[in-house]
């Protein structure tokens, strides 16, 4: 068993823990530069009523997560197998989709460990630790795991600073070495995935029921320009719905071949799209000058993003970068406007609309909102988890 120590809490923290929020926020204690990572702490309040067990794992402005209200539960392998076991009943109807092969398993502490991500694809497992601290449960999580489920491989991604201790390595935990690319299924179409190759797999899995609805609803003989494309997931999809063109844009050189990967494993006849490596700033002056539009603009930024002429906020630069998709968007037309920011909330999102609408001259209504799909469960008391925020406008 691990070691507990007892520690007093502040009282605004105190207050937190009782309600249900998951975070161990820095600024509850009085000192946590002495804390072990990994360590489990008793929590107390200033009059020392025990109020919750956590782990310290630090991770932004957290020194850790709540793991238990009650006293007398150990955070042992049984611990996390009872976490994992309910994550995994909630994720019934995926494991038993034959057109979807792909989600979460298991979304921090939306299913009751933060800092613990635990991803599906198609018989292969990817454990994402957030921390040093969880890392160091790897070994009953890994039985935990085990004990749940029955799996062709398992792989990691350590998410915290290893101080390049793990460059070298391909990510592999146990069982056997999957064959890359891995392809999986989404709602019918393919993604191919490499577990082995870097923090990013090839698709981010939580635009799913965004995906479906571009293929679905929005895209049948339309042109579409899909920008930040990292590995064209929208614009298959796009493609997929009978879009007349997609156009992907990304400045990093691998998009081109991953792009051509992803269209060329769902059959899609790659010389009919456009593939372009540029800074997404500098092609829509392209267009501009160009006088190119599109009936359906998709945005997807990273929150922060610095090339060599630009830095891009998505809360000081969406307003900007809307501005500059309604200039080359149809009457009409459709701006798919998504941020995983989560600085910010839905009202403010929806701020950033109405103002570049306003200064564009131009009317809009909003058709579709979405947020995290439902394997990405989050907590209610730690809105940050909830972060992707996507909107479909309507430019008139
Ligand atoms: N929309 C993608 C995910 C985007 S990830 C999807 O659905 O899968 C963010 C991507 O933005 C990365 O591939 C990165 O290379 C790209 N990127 C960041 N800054 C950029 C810029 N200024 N111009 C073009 N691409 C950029």
């Amino acid at each position: 068993m691990q070691k507990e120590i007892d520690i007093k809490i502040k009282d605004t923290l105190a207050l937190d823990l009782q309600k249900g929020v998951p975070i161990l926020l820095k600024d509850g204690f009085q000192e946590t530069d002495n804390l072990e990572e990994g360590s489990i702490l008793k929590l107390k309040n200033p009059a020392g009523k025990f109020l919750g067990k956590g782990y310290v794992g630090k991770q932004n402005k957290g020194i850790g997560w709540l793991l238990t209200k009650n006293e007398n539960e150990i955070i042992d392998t049984a611990f996390f197998q009872k976490k994992i076991a309910a994550a995994i009943k909630q994720r019934d109807d995926f494991y038993n989709s034959s057109e979807t092969t792909a989600f979460r398993v298991f979304n921090g502490e939306g299913d009751g460990i933060g800092g613990l991500i635990i991803d599906y694809f198609d018989g292969f497992y990817v454990i994402s630790w957030y921390s040093e601290g969880i890392y160091s449960f790897k070994e009953m999580i890994l039985e935990a795991l085990e004990a749940s489920v029955s799996y062709k491989g398992i792989y990691e991604k350590k998410r915290f600073d290893t101080k390049g201790q793990y460059l070298e390595d391909d990510d592999f935990v146990k069982g056997q070495r999957g064959e890359f690319p891995l392809i999986v299924k989404e709602n019918g179409l393919n993604f191919a995935i490499y577990l082995n190759d870097g923090a990013m797999v090839g698709v981010f899995l939580d635009q799913r029921d965004v995906r479906k609805k571009i293929r679905d609803v929005y895209s049948k003989g339309k042109t579409v320009l899909n920008t930040f494309s990292y590995t064209g997931a929208f614009s298959v999809f796009a493609a997929a719905g009978g879009a007349t063109k997609t156009t992907s844009v990304d400045l990093a050189k691998r998009s081109l071949g991953k792009t051509t990967e992803q269209f060329e494993v769902n059959g899609i006849d790659v010389e009919k799209q456009d593939i372009i490596v540029m800074d997404v700033f500098d092609y829509f002056k392209y267009a501009k000058r160009k006088e190119l539009s599109f009936d359906v603009v998709i945005l997807d930024p990273p929150s922060f993003a610095r090339s060599k002429k630009y830095t891009f906020s998505s809360a000081k630069d969406y307003t900007n970068l809307l501005k500059d998709s309604i200039a080359i968007t149809e009457k009409s037309g459709i701006i798919v406007a998504s941020t995983n920011n989560a600085t910010f909330g839905m009202k403010k999102f929806k701020s950033f609309v109405e103002k570049a609408f306003k200064e564009s001259n131009r009317k809009y209504i909003i058709e579709e909102e979405f947020s995290l799909p439902s394997d990405f469960k989050t907590s209610p008391l730690f809105k940050e988890g909830n972060y992707l925020k996507v909107l479909f406008i309507r430019a008139k």
